[in-house]
């Protein structure tokens, strides 16, 4: 598998470091406790398309937003967290 850089190009798996989904949003800190357990253990396990963290450790070091399908591994978008975050969707935290 291999995943287009915004900064990079086009660089092998072996570059990056996943992270997760991207999609949950952190409870606040005065949340119940039953908020941050399920943050922190209870992941869904979605088939098709998925948005994900991944960190490009062996290149420039930015976090990327990948949306990759579960069932096929095709990557179909990539793109800054930084971006993602400059539009509202809490990615990248
Ligand atoms: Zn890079």
């Amino acid at each position: 598998m291999r995943i287009q850089c915004p900064n990079c190009g086009e660089r092998a798996i072996e570059e990056f470091t996943y992270r997760g989904a991207a999609a949950p949003e952190r409870p606040a800190l005065d949340a119940p406790l039953e908020a941050h357990f399920a943050y922190v253990y209870i992941r869904d396990n979605p088939a098709g398309r998925h948005l994900e963290h991944w960190h490009h450790a062996g290149g420039c070091r930015a976090w990327l937003v990948v949306e990759r399908s579960t069932t096929s591994h095709e990557i179909c978008s990539v793109r800054l967290a930084e971006d993602q975050e400059a539009q509202g969707a809490g990615a990248g935290q």
